[in-house]
């Protein structure tokens, strides 16, 4: 047996929190392969290390004093260090290469990454086990995607004689020979190419919660939890904002058929929730969990007979792509065309894409609406239920929420709901409600 564990950063904020990992690890043999983040936030307000961080490359990059925000950073460190009683270990000269790296030539990305580094040389000498840094053996290319093959290769060919380590989360070597991280979660996905690379038999995922939850807890009192789900489920909720797991981290794991499983370093009594391929096990409900997230676009593009014109949509998304905008969804009607898109990636650009979007089809009407929020309610179950979509708007009518766009995943595994930002809460109880707390 054999087992790859991803530790998040609030399992590793502070010494406490490193004494309770420890524990962990050591409570299981198998326990072998350590994936760590960067101490995340100790209390309410605090700040990740990673962010600081990338306050720091601001600093560099303008040229400015870094010396107050290293402080921070160092002091986080260091504080650590001694909690755990390290007496005779120091990351002294980790700091000055840093520190001289980001003055030569500031990086955000080699910036980001030390918060794993550090963490993980901390990590490595807590436990006895050795270092192997994410840059020898985790590969992007010039896209700055990476590269599967060359990386699994790469992970299992260094680990092979090394029965026990810890790698840092979070980055790996660009193209370029410069240092580059995933998007922002992204130590998930490492401990998911570790895990795939050595053939384990489970990727443990620890966190600060007992799962995955059927709804956000942020927004959901206590939410029940979910037992089992399967990759694709698990894919469209983490797409679409259940941050508890990156939602590129199925894929190394995926094609070896390894299954996840979300822990709670706080409480590592409960079993959490198990992330598999493809299960027999019913969902305790209908559905399987809701996710959602707020700030999306809709851009209605109205022509008479568009439906008959070749190429139309293709053209329509081509002023899109000329400006690097890719879309959310698309639902269409026989003479309208609507396409949601990140408000953020799309604002700048809009005039752009609506001239362009004039030249390509000549529509008859453009319109933009912003403050959109996507809902998506998820369930393996949802197809052999008739009924469904019908109980999540009558749920919603009775919540006085208005639904302004409908989109059915061609999976049937899922459906989307565009509801106004300011109504998004309220229609996540209102869906919660309906299948988990009622359960008509
Ligand atoms: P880590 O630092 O361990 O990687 P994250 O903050 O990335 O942890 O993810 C865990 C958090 O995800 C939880 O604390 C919770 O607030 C949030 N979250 C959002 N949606 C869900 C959900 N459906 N189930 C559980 N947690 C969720
Ligand atoms: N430390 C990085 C972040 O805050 C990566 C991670 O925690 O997974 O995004
Ligand atoms: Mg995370």
């Amino acid at each position: 047996m054999k087992k790859v564990v991803k530790f998040g950063g609030s399992s590793l904020a502070d010494a406490g929190q490193f004494r309770k990992v420890a524990d962990i690890i050591h409570a299981d043999p198998s326990r072998a392969y350590v994936v760590p983040s960067a101490p995340g936030k100790r209390f309410d307000g605090d700040t990740k290390v990673t962010d600081l961080l990338y306050a720091l490359y601001h600093k560099a990059a303008e040229g400015g004093d870094m010396g107050p925000v290293l402080d921070t950073i160092r002091s986080r460190y260091q504080e650590i260090i001694d909690g755990l009683q390290l007496t005779d270990f120091s990351l002294d000269d980790q700091f000055a290469e840093i520190e001289a790296r980001l003055k030569e030539d500031p990086q955000s990305d080699y910036a980001a990454s030390r918060g794993e580094f550090l963490n993980a040389h901390i990590m490595a000498r807590y436990l006895g086990y050795e270092f192997v840094d994410a840059a020898e053996v985790i590969f992007f290319d010039e896209d700055g995607n990476l590269e599967s093959k060359r990386t699994k290769k790469a992970v299992a060919a260094k680990l092979e004689n090394i029965p026990r380590a810890v790698i840092p989360g979070f980055y790996g070597m660009g193209h370029d020979g410069k240092i580059r991280t995933f998007s922002r979660g992204g130590s998930d996905i490492t401990g998911s190419i570790v895990a795939g690379a050595v053939k384990a038999d489970v990727y443990e995922n620890w966190t600060d919660v007992s799962g995955f939850m059927v709804a956000d807890p942020r927004i959901i009192k206590d939410p029940v939890n979910i037992d089992t789900i399967t990759y694709r489920e698990l894919r469209e909720l983490s797409y679409m904002g259940a941050s508890v797991l990156h939602e590129d981290a199925i894929f190394p794991v995926r094609g070896e058929g390894i299954p996840i499983n979300i822990r709670n370093t706080n409480k590592p009594e409960d079993d959490g929730t198990w992330i598999v391929e493809s299960t027999c096990q019913k969902s305790g409900y209908v559905i399987t969990g809701i996710a959602g997230k707020k700030g999306f676009c809709t851009v209605l593009i109205y022509k008479a007979l568009m439906n008959a014109e070749v190429g139309f949509g293709r053209r329509v998304l081509q002023a899109f792509e000329d400006n690097g905008i890719s879309f959310e969804h698309m639902p269409s009607g026989i003479d309208t065309m609507t396409v949601v898109v990140h408000e953020d990636e799309f604002m700048h650009k809009e005039q752009k894409v609506i001239s362009a979007i004039h030249r390509y089809v000549q529509p008859d009407v453009v319109e933009i609406e912003s403050d959109l929020a996507l809902i998506a309610v998820v369930g393996r179950g949802m197809k052999s239920m008739r009924g469904t979509a019908g109980r999540i708007f009558s749920a919603l009518a009775h919540a006085k929420v208005n639904v302004r766009m409908i989109d059915q995943g061609s999976s049937e595994l899922n459906i989307i709901i565009g509801v106004a930002n300011e109504d998004f809460e309220n229609a996540v109880r209102a869906i919660y409600d309906i299948f988990v707390v009622t359960q008509l």
